[in-house]
């Protein structure tokens, strides 16, 4: 069985003791172990601190920019082994994976570009200079600057490719090291991706890393020139928040969570029309990509009473269609959810929307997976959970079940119902809305958006939209409360997290001139 090491102080290393081990979410065929214990952490932290950051922050923007064209090009040369890799150890059908992979590609190529048209500064000018006195030589100006510490990036286990890569294109562009650590149990493709990334020497000394395998005391070994971007369960997110030297040292944290995301359908739609058929298109995809194991699915179906039932069953049809199986089938639509405890986890979730509601498709019990030997892979089919009207369940609205699982959720129809109903999920990653009415969608927008990190305006003009469910690098990504309160991506505006933002204050030449902004 492959072990799987950690690249740390720009070398591989190999954990002691007891390893964890990678399987195959389909077939539990062991594929792969891990392990970090006895792995000097610190040293590791130290070494991205003294080797990589100097490195980075010496090259401009354009230099950086052209570092994650050369990571884009790396993992697009290495495209189909990292699908096969995302299908065995991820449970992904092979659109699931390039759903992960080409998001990174994508990504790190949208700040590639950004990196490029920042051009040749080092740093960036914030505004412009103030005069502050009343004379124009008493001068102000902000600059941000990349910090001198590391940025820790911890990722959940359902994007081992795109999370690695938004969060490092954002880093490294700013000028910051990175050290990544994946979730371990589908840590193969993130690994590979850094076997190929250090083989080719794509990237400066000390610039990236990554820990396979627990992460043991990383988090209170940050300090506070470092960052912490993290991305799992609100629970781990709070514990991180929590810890004394985030606290004390003011480590800059970003954590992004678990959401309940909603798509609202306006009264106005009709059934059978574009509009309708987009909803029910939107849905049905984000219920059963990556087996709705995706941090921005759809988990609450919010439509008009009179059309609940009508709803109900085109979903049902719908979601009937999906065969469930082993990825590595291509008939296969939906594989199996990433782990035991991930699976035992929706199951629970599962019995408590159905103790508020009542199950409209799917269940929780054992799911057989096409293609696999019986009672083998950590399956579960798709879950409709359907709430009467006026139903005033908290389950429905405070338990994200991480699966293909939503709930179907009757409204009257008038848009402050339901925003309503949004807030109650207490702030989450994305809403969408289904309408053609402006006064409707006017008054569901302002409504829903300080609950928001992104509202998604379906409308089936929009040529080859890729839903809700589909992060942008362009837009931003999180949201607040139970969402985390966090942002990344954006475009430039990812670049702040991991710049100190420094006001200059003195002479107007001698700032002008340092900044090479004086006016010709
Ligand atoms: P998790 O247990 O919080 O794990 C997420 C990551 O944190 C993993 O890499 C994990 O490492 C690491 N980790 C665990 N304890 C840690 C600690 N004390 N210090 C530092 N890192 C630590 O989450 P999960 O249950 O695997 O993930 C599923 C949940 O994440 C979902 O329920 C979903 O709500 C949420 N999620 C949110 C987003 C988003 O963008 N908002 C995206 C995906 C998932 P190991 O794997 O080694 O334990």
């Amino acid at each position: 069985m492959k072990s799987l090491s950690s690249y740390l102080g720009g070398r591989w290393i190999e954990g002691t003791g007891t390893p964890q081990v990678l399987v195959n979410p389909a077939t539990e065929e062991p594929l792969a172990q891990a392990s970090s214990d006895g792995i000097d952490l610190a040293a590791a932290l130290d070494y991205a601190r003294r080797v990589g950051g100097p490195a980075l922050r010496a090259l401009s923007f354009a230099e950086r920019g052209a570092l994650l064209k050369g990571m884009a090009q790396a993992m697009q040369a290495h495209r189909d082994e990292l699908l096969d890799l995302a299908v065995a150890n991820g449970g992904n059908t092979r659109s699931d994976g390039k759903f992960d992979l080409e998001g990174a590609i994508f990504t790190l190529t949208t700040y590639a570009e950004i990196g490029e048209r920042l051009g040749a500064a080092k740093f960036l000018i914030d505004g412009e200079g103030v005069q502050l006195g009343r004379s124009p030589r008493f001068h102000g100006q902000h600059v941000c600057v990349p910090r001198a510490g590391v940025a820790v990036h911890v990722n959940a286990f359902n994007f081992p490719a795109w999370g690695l890569a938004e969060k490092a294109a954002a880093a490294l562009l700013a000028g910051m090291p990175v050290l990544c650590k994946p979730a371990t149990s589908s840590a193969m493709v993130a690994h590979r991706i850094m076997e190929i990334l250090a083989q080719e020497k794509i990237l400066p000394e000390g610039a990236l890393s990554l820990l396979v395998g627990s992460p043991r005391d990383l988090a209170s070994l940050l300090g506070g020139q470092d960052v912490l971007a993290f991305t799992g369960s609100g629970d781990t997110g709070a514990r991180i928040r929590a810890l004394r030297n985030v606290l004390v040292e003011s480590v800059r944290v970003n954590v992004e969570a678990d959401s309940l995301n909603a798509a609202v359908l306006g009264p106005d739609v009709e059934p059978g029309s574009d509009m309708y058929e987009l909803f029910l298109k939107d849905v049905q995809r984000d219920m059963t990509q990556k087996a709705g194991q995706k941090c921005t699915a759809i988990r609450r179906v919010i439509v008009p009473a009179a059309l609940a039932a009508g709803v109900r069953e085109d979903l049902a049809g719908l979601l009937g269609a999906v065969r469930v199986g082993n990825p590595a089938l291509s008939e296969v639509r939906m594989g199996p959810l990433a782990t035991a405890a991930q699976l035992a986890d929706a199951r629970e979730g599962v019995e408590r929307l159905v103790a508020e509601g009542k199950l409209a498709f799917g269940s929780a019990a054992p799911c057989a997976g096409a293609g696999v030997a019986a009672g083998k892979g950590y399956f579960i089919s798709p879950v409709l959970v359907e709430f009467a009207a006026g139903a005033s369940g908290d389950a429905v609205h405070t338990r994200e079940v991480f699966a293909p699982v939503a709930s179907l959720l009757p409204y009257s129809g008038e848009a402050a119902e339901g925003a309503a109903m949004v807030a109650r999920g207490a702030g989450g990653l994305v809403s969408s809305l289904y309408s053609d009415d402006a006064a409707w969608i006017e008054a569901a927008v302002f409504g829903i958006a300080p609950y928001n990190g992104r509202i998604y305006l379906g409308h089936p003009k929009i040529e080859l939209s890729p839903g809700p469910g589909t992060v942008l690098p362009q837009l931003v990504h999180g949201g607040p409360g139970r969402a985390g309160g966090g942002e990344e991506l954006g475009g430039e505006r990812a670049l702040a997290f991991y710049l100190q933002r420094v006001a200059l204050e003195g002479s107007r030449p001698v700032i002008q001139k340092l900044l090479g902004t004086q006016a010709v």
